[in-house]
């Protein structure tokens, strides 16, 4: 089997990445790579640090000082910030709020990009993402870009939310999707936008285990 395959998976907020990349990864036996959590990570720090988006020698030294690392239990990937474990605490909403006015910024993204493209060197690996098949690996062998109804994709997070912050709202998360879709497409850096020869998966209608079977579909012919 050949030992450089690259699925990259993009798309909107909340629209089932991960969890088809982490079902692709256990399948498949490749190393999945969630970004987002890379990004994430880098707010969750910028905020703690009280690090100002305008100060580019702020964000130039902040970044020398942040090591992320991934490492995978039950094909689950968590992320560790210096050596912390922030898995949990990148998904609450104080950083969701934040991630994507970090992740626009341009010192930001070419040092996770660099990373991002390690990481996947010489590896079958699926990376998920917003850039993953235009910029982080525009050679991918397969590229998918995933979309659902917004509607339905705030019901999907919310319920992941609800047990751990009871006081959520759907509308809170709702507005949060839509702000972020919008500050991701529109950027000035990488925007969110799908690669010419990415395949559209609107999963709206489709249950997990139809998506898998959709994405093998693209893969095995590559596997040969
Ligand atoms: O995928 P997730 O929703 O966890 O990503 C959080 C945020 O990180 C996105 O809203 C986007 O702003 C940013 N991101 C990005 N490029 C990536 C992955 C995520 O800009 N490749």
């Amino acid at each position: 089997m050949s030992n450089n395959i690259v699925v990259a998976i993009d798309g909107y907020s909340s629209c089932g990445k991960s969890t088809l990349a982490k079902a692709l990864a256990k399948k498949l036996h490749f190393i999945y790579v969630d970004s987002g959590a890379m990004y994430r990570a880098v707010a969750l720090y910028f905020l703690r640090n009280n690090i100002d988006l305008e100060n580019n020698e702020q964000i130039a030294e902040a970044l020398k000082n942040i090591h992320l690392n991934f490492h995978s239990r039950d094909y689950q990937s968590h992320i560790t910030l210096n050596d912390e474990e922030v898995s949990d605490e990148i998904r609450q909403m104080h950083v969701a709020d934040k991630v994507s006015a970090v992740a626009a910024i341009h010192d930001v993204r070419v040092a996770m990009v660099k990373q991002q493209q390690r990481l996947g060197k010489s590896k079958n690996i699926v990376m998920d993402g917003r850039d993953i098949g235009t910029v982080v690996f525009p050679n991918a062998q397969v590229k998918l870009f995933m979309t659902a109804d917004p509607k339905i994709r705030a019901e999907r997070r919310y319920k992941e939310l609800l047990p751990t912050n009871p006081d959520i709202t759907l509308e809170e998360i709702f507005d949060n999707l839509a702000h972020r879709d919008y500050q991701d497409t529109t950027r000035k850096e990488s925007p969110l936008t799908r690669a010419e020869d990415a395949i559209i998966l609107d999963n709206t209608d489709l249950t997990q285990a139809e998506q898998l079977l959709f994405a093998l579909s693209h893969i095995e012919p590559f596997m040969a």
